[in-house]
């Protein structure tokens, strides 16, 4: 189904996109860089659509057979390197067996043969730099799309072969525009954990609850910040376009203190419940 029209909330990115393919000037390997969720693969197979589509070239229809088929998985030339194991990696066997082996010969039938890696990251460092020389010759007819939510962790031989394309974080009604009406608990949590601080001091069990209940739930603690940090800066805009200036400077100092938090808890996986407490007291300590 993917097409251009389906990636919400990123005009940015999809104009850069559009503007390569019309331009003929799109690069052979992109990074698609931004938080989980925000519309980085469907904005891959809509790019794999656009490049092959036979009724709407440059654009993609999602109805044809070749843009049925990427939308499935199963287009024998629009091919995603799978993660395996409890690790979650991209084996080195896994980029010999489906990229190099596959790119001494054309398409099978595609004008633009894609790879698409998930997330780049996983990528194990010998399975990243026996990609390293495809990436810097690509062959005729190839692109590949790497997509991270962590482009600053990835090898800098890889990002420097890449064309970034930065997907900005959204709010958290965008995020639901995106899922379809899904539920979104990175969502919901953030705008609990905003909630729960507004509630001020003597309300910080409701802080504490809502932290132990994201760790159990084995919510992305970063995730849930950084939406947090969105939907507080939304608030400041909102309150500065309303001349209240204390609530929009209370909000934008939230949003900082988040964001800062942010940096660290993707340094420090796996402590989101205790970082999400101390997160929340703290905001509502100096918010008073
Ligand atoms: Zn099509």
């Amino acid at each position: 189904m993917p097409t251009f029209a389906d990636v919400h909330g990123q005009d940015r990115a999809v104009g850069v996109l559009r503007a390569a393919l019309a331009h003929r000037r799109l690069h052979h390997a992109l990074l698609f860089a931004g938080p989980g969720g925000v519309g980085k693969r469907t904005a891959a197979l809509a790019l794999a659509s656009a490049l092959n589509c036979e009724t709407a070239p440059g654009e993609g229809c999602a109805t044809c057979a070749t843009c049925t088929r990427i939308t499935d998985g199963i287009h024998p030339d629009v091919i995603t390197l799978a993660r395996e194991g409890a690790a979650q990696i991209v084996p080195i066997e896994t980029v010999r067996t489906q990229v190099i082996a596959a790119v001494g010969l054309p398409p099978h039938e595609a004008r633009e043969r894609v790879f698409l890696i998930d997330e780049a990251t996983a990528l194990q460092p010998a399975a990243a730099n026996s990609l390293l020389k495809t990436l810097e010759e690509p062959p005729a007819r190839t692109r590949f799309i790497l997509m991270t939510v962590a482009p600053d962790q990835l090898l800098p031989t890889i990002r420097s072969r890449c064309q970034r394309v930065a997907f900005a974080p959204l709010g958290a009604a965008a995020r639901r525009a995106v899922g379809g009406g899904e539920a979104d608990p990175i969502a919901n949590a953030a705008e609990a954990f905003i909630a729960a601080v507004d509630r001020g001091p003597g309300a910080p069990g409701a802080a504490i609850g809502l932290a132990q209940g994201a760790g159990e739930n084995k919510l992305d603690a970063a995730a849930v910040i950084e939406l947090a940090a969105v939907e507080l800066h939304a608030r400041a805009r909102a309150s500065a376009e309303a001349g209240d200036i204390a609530a929009a400077r209370l909000a934008s100092e939230r949003a900082s203190i988040l964001l800062a938090a942010h940096m660290a808890v993707n340094v420090h996986h796996g402590h989101g419940a205790v970082s999400l407490e101390a997160l929340a007291l703290r905001l509502q300590r100096g918010g008073q």
